[in-house]
């Protein structure tokens, strides 16, 4: 193929593939990064630049230990060490001296790269270890004279799936520089109009500039084009979202159902969920369609309330679907609404990934012909496949797990049915309505009676084992207790981070204080069988201990688990903190929340989660989160996709986000 073509096939939602050196094991590290298209790698930023335009002579490369430098050289030495242990050794020299070069992953692919006599600028941390050394630095061949190099460096944030896969700097740097080099058609997302009044350089430009700028002064001046571009397409989904809502719906009413469903329940509902249930069935009843969003701190009882709302649907003859976002919610969901149904005269079905394809066939045959009236599922839910007969109320538990473009595709299925969100995340009011200016919102402020707030400690790593024997006593009378490791993504800049992932805790934990304690381990690489079997071990309490992942985060309701450990407590965010948290303390029983810290914690962090031990009001710790949350750190939101927000920040940027949003009314009309 011709470079014309190929330029002339990739755009910003091609895959990866397309990239010369992008394999598929790399192109699987990439996506579990994130990384699937080649408009996603063109948004993987530097976190930091390397600023080579200074060349360090190799005598004097002893006094950067711990620093990043460039030096130039010329390699007179390479040996490879075969072996599980394989190394790529390579001495470079110049006039004042000499340096070793290390490698020891991706031995293969470097060795193909470095020979001797090669001229190189080389740029990399020293380190010393009997001499100096520069471990998997950056190189760069210094062709002929006066052939282009670039000053400065860009460095990117490396994951651990991309360090599992020997993806490093150089093919970060190149495979970039490859799409930026190919890559003729940008997304036109800002009208030009936008662009001229506004004085921006196209994406393309701004683009090109943050990844290998000339000069670090237009980083600012790229970051700002694209932070209104983020603010920009924001404000579009959502004023489409909103255009889509100005429509007719069906009027439904729950009928006598309510009053049953009241009979059988083994407590009151509070005046809170009473107030909201009231206000949804006001909304079903009305000829417009529904469009709320359902929030309330966690544990405040949200899957109840809109369980009723959903029985104006069924009532009226029309199905329900109920979305949430792991397998593991989607079961728990569907059990616990099964359990409502079938007094009532219902019955559900759960259609999530991994079914049997004849039971899944099943399943839709029944919600397209009608017979399924109740549907719980996860992302399954959206393919186009799943076609229903009348549906009357879609109900999305933990919105902001879900992307825009996946709450529009079901909003699509049938352009007349109610919209309740749910979100735990619960943010101030304001700030809700910037985010969610397309929703009604209503919100359950008070928890049910007679909880007890989670009595929240951290520990400091001298007192692991005084939390250790406290969690054994506890399980020693039938308690329950979750320990929760962060999910494993670390940069490449603290190789020895102390970040513990699920295997390493579990041989600490099996090998140590909780020998002899039944323990599950949940987490993200298990099928979903797997996933539910662990669960389920949980649930009837034949494991006392639930190692895992931020699976357990999402809305998972375990009434005797009394202990939460969060290990490497300093990695979450408040908000997300606060999530885990309030999967204890479900009944009257006392319950503990401890937050491991490691020691290089700093005293800033050490502050806030102090703060939060003694905060249990959900939308104050949102508040507090958002508010002292450092750039770049966005905490749920960003993982979210929801608000896929790099750029821009919601708060900070209030006020510019309004008056996009005013630009955007012009454009479409409100
Ligand atoms: P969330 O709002 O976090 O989704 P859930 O809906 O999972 O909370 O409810 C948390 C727990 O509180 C559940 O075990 C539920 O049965 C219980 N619950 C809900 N409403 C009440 C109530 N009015 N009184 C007592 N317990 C309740
Ligand atoms: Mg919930």
């Amino acid at each position: 193929m011709t470079r014309r073509t190929i330029d002339a096939m990739i755009d910003f939602l091609s895959p990866l593939g397309v990239i010369p050196g992008m394999g598929e094991k790399r192109i699987r590290a990439m996506a579990e990064s994130g990384i699937e298209t080649i408009g996603d790698l063109l948004y993987w930023f530097p976190s930091r630049y390397i600023d080579r335009s200074v060349v360090t002579p190799l005598s004097e490369a002893a006094d950067f230990i711990d620093q990043i430098i460039t030096v130039s050289g010329i390699i007179d030495i390479v040996r490879i060490e075969k072996g599980s242990r394989g190394r790529l050794r390579a001495n470079l020299i110049d006039e004042t001296g000499s340096i070793e070069l290390l490698w020891f992953q991706g031995v293969q692919f470097f060795s193909k790269s470095i020979h001797k006599g090669d001229k190189l600028l080389v740029t990399g941390k020293v380190s010393k270890y009997n001499h100096c050394q520069m471990v998997h630095p950056m190189t760069e061949a210094i062709k002929s004279k006066g052939a282009e190099i670039r000053s400065i460096l860009p460095h990117y944030p490396v994951t651990i799936y991309m360090k599992e896969a020997s993806i490093q700097q150089k093919l970060l740097i190149t495979s970039t520089k490859w799409v930026l080099d190919h890559l003729t058609h940008y997304p036109q997302v800002l009208p030009s109009r936008l662009e001229i009044k506004l004085n921006f350089h196209s994406l393309q430009e701004c683009l090109a500039g943050l990844h290998f700028p000339r000069s670090l002064e237009n980083i600012d001046r790229h970051k700002e084009r694209l932070k209104y571009e983020e603010l920009y397409k924001l404000a579009l989904t959502l004023c489409l979202s909103r255009k889509k809502f100005k429509l007719p719906g069906r009027q439904m009413t729950p009928g006598l159902l309510p009053d049953t469903m009241r009979k059988m329940l083994p407590f009151k509902l509070t005046g809170e969920q009473e107030k909201a249930i009231d206000i949804l069935y006001k909304d079903a009843l009305a000829p417009q369609r529904m469009h709320r969003l359902l929030q309330g701190d966690v544990g405040s009882g949200k899957t109840l309330v809109a369980f009723f709302a959903s029985l104006a649907a069924l009532n009226s003859g029309l199905q329900v679907a109920w979305l949430a976002p792991t397998d593991v919610l989607a079961r728990q969901t569907f059990d616990l609404v099964e359990s409502w149904l079938v007094p009532l005269g219902f019955s559900a079905s759960l259609l999530k990934g991994g079914i049997a394809p004849h039971i899944k066939q099943t399943i839709l045959t029944g919600i397209a012909d009608g017979s399924v009236k109740f549907v719980v599922g996860t992302h399954a839910l959206f393919q186009p496949s799943v076609k229903f007969s009348s549906i009357g109320m879609i109900i999305i538990d933990e919105q902001h797990k879900f992307g825009a473009q996946q709450r529009l595709s079901m909003q699509e299925k049938d352009i007349a049915s109610d919209f309740l969100l749910m979100s735990a995340t619960p943010i101030p009011q304001t700030l809700a309505r910037t985010l969610y200016g397309d929703l009604d919102i209503v919100t359950i402020d008070k928890s049910p009676q007679g909880r007890i707030p989670v009595s929240t400690f951290i520990v400091p790593e001298y007192k692991r084992g005084s939390m250790e024997q406290f969690i054994l006593d506890h399980m020693s009378i039938g308690e329950q207790a979750f320990y929760v490791v962060p999910r494993i993504e670390q940069d490449d800049s603290d190789t020895d981070s102390p970040v513990k992932g699920i295997e390493a805790t579990l041989k600490t934990l099996t090998s140590g204080a909780f020998s002899s304690t039944a323990i599950g381990s949940l987490h993200g690489q298990l099928d979903n069988t797997q996933k539910e079997e662990v669960m389920q071990k949980f649930v009837n309490g034949s494991t006392s201990l639930l190692l895992a992942t931020t699976v357990v985060e999402v809305g998972v309701n375990i009434p005797d688990a009394t202990i939460m450990v969060i290990e490497n407590a300093e990695r979450f965010g408040l908000a997300q903190l606060h999530q885990l948290r309030g999967r204890v303390g479900r009944n009257s029983q006392k319950s503990f929340c401890f937050l491991l810290t490691s020691e290089n914690v700093d005293p800033e962090t050490l502050k806030k989660l102090s703060e939060f031990c003694k905060t249990h009001d959900g939308f104050k710790i949102a508040e507090m989160d958002l508010s002292n949350r450092g750039p770049g750190e966005i905490n749920g939101f960003r993982q979210s996709g929801w608000y896929n927000l790099q750029f821009a920040d919601i708060l900070k940027d209030a006020a510019l986000f309004k008056e996009i949003k005013k630009e955007i009314d012009c454009i479409i009309g409100s």
